[in-house]
């Protein structure tokens, strides 16, 4: 049997080793541009039950695709112990994603674990968790029991015909839509709901998106389709730019735009005119944001990634596991924040062909979004 694998090559860094010269953390770490380390993004698993065409498609994620053994996964402990030491650096929100997050076994112990760690001035961590919504119905209350504070829903049609058509898996979008409720209901609120456009594909729901969430209390989100990773064959003229899709809105609901709540916000908020609540618009390809990014991911393996378009991340479970102290482990993390200097979005949107330079780039499964 021939197995397929996605030339991901080794994304891993040979180990930077452990430093000599120790550094105490001062929870206020930046960057070579200045940007703080305030987000940290976990994936916990690189599987799914979905095959989002823009994520996951059937063809290479097939049968015979060859996902992580589970001793190569981080268990829960060695996350928690990484995540404390980030928080020792200024991180202040944590988000759980995959692959499908909610498809890890035990995922509440590991919540319980993440929300009891504490920033250096005694705040809560914001523990979040984005999630397709397959198992919300039947797990929003042990999340919320275990300590999760929010849930990101993503839904790209309100219509099963073209849901279908953007997962490729045969999943009602009324179990979506009772997850939401549930979730609701349990209080992980704000909730916010990510619909990926692509064109020709989903774009035709922009409005009946629109109109089904307008009056509830959920945040719709219109996110621009992204060039990550490399087996989603991903081209420009299948994007629909955030500006063409606020028009779309606006022939039909009059709209105004809303600041940011907080400096480093990746959506442009709108209202609707009419006082029924807001949408959000995430421009990752037109508008690029990487001059206020200050999100690290660490992969379902124990890789840092400091960009979402990174080729190689490092090996912090090497370090995890070949019996790094907190002092040695934190030392590596401050200096691979320090050096970081990426700002792929933007490169790309320099670019008059909207392409940034050609580039093995890992795959948003396994880095998780
Ligand atoms: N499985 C969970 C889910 O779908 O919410 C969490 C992981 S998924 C990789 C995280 C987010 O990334 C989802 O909102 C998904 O729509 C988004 N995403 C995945 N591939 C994308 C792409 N090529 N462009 C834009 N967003 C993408
Ligand atoms: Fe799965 Fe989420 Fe990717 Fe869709 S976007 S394939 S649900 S990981
Ligand atoms: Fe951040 Fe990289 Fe995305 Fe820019 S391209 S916003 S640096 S993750």
């Amino acid at each position: 049997m021939t197995k397929k694998v996605i030339p991901l090559i080794d994304q891993r860094l040979l180990p930077p080793g452990l430093p000599t010269t120790l550094e105490t953390p001062t929870g206020l770490i930046t960057d070579v541009s200045g940007r703080p380390l305030h987000d940290l993004r976990i994936s916990v698993t690189d599987r799914c039950n979905f095959r989002c065409v823009y994520c996951m498609p059937r063809e290479v994620f097939d049968k015979n695709y060859t996902f992580l053994p589970h001793t190569d996964l981080l268990s829960f402990e060695e996350i928690t112990r990484l995540a404390s030491l980030f928080v020792a650096h200024g991180v202040q929100k944590i988000r759980l994603t995959g692959g499908e997050p909610l498809l890890r076994k035990h995922i509440e112990k590991l919540i319980e674990k993440l929300s009891a760690l504490r920033t250096p001035d005694g705040k809560d961590i914001d523990l979040t968790l984005t999630t397709n919504g397959s198992l919300l119905a039947k797990k929003a209350q042990s999340l919320k029991d275990a300590g999760l504070n929010r849930v990101t829903v993503s839904l790209d049609a309100i219509d099963e015909n073209i849901f279908k058509k953007m997962n490729d898996a045969d999943f009602p979008v009324a179990d979506v839509l009772h997850g939401l409720d549930m979730a609701h209901q349990v209080g992980l609120g704000p909730i916010k709901v990510n619909m990926v456009v692509k064109r020709g594909v989903n774009d035709q729901e922009i409005l009946p998106m629109a109109r089904y969430f307008k009056t509830s209390p959920f945040i719709l989100r219109f996110i621009e389709y992204m060039d990550v990773g490399t087996s989603n064959g991903w081209k420009m003229d299948e994007v629909v730019p955030s500006a063409e899709v606020i028009q779309r809105l606006q022939n039909v609901f009059p709209m105004a735009p809303l600041a940011a709540n907080y400096t480093g916000e990746t959506a442009q908020r709108w209202r609707y005119q009419d006082g029924d609540g807001e949408i959000g618009l995430i421009s990752s390809v037109t508008q690029a944001f990487c001059s206020d990014c200050s999100r690290a991911r660490l992969s379902t393996e124990g890789k840092l990634y400091t960009c979402l378009f990174a080729t190689e991340g490092h090996d912090l479970r090497a370090l995890l596991r070949g019996n790094g102290s907190d002092a040695e482990l934190s030392t590596v993390i401050g200096q691979l924040w320090r050096v970081r200097n990426d700002r792929y979005s933007e490169l790309r949107t320099l670019n008059t062909d909207g392409l940034a330079p050609p580039r093995k780039k890992v795959e948003m499964s396994y880095i998780g979004g």
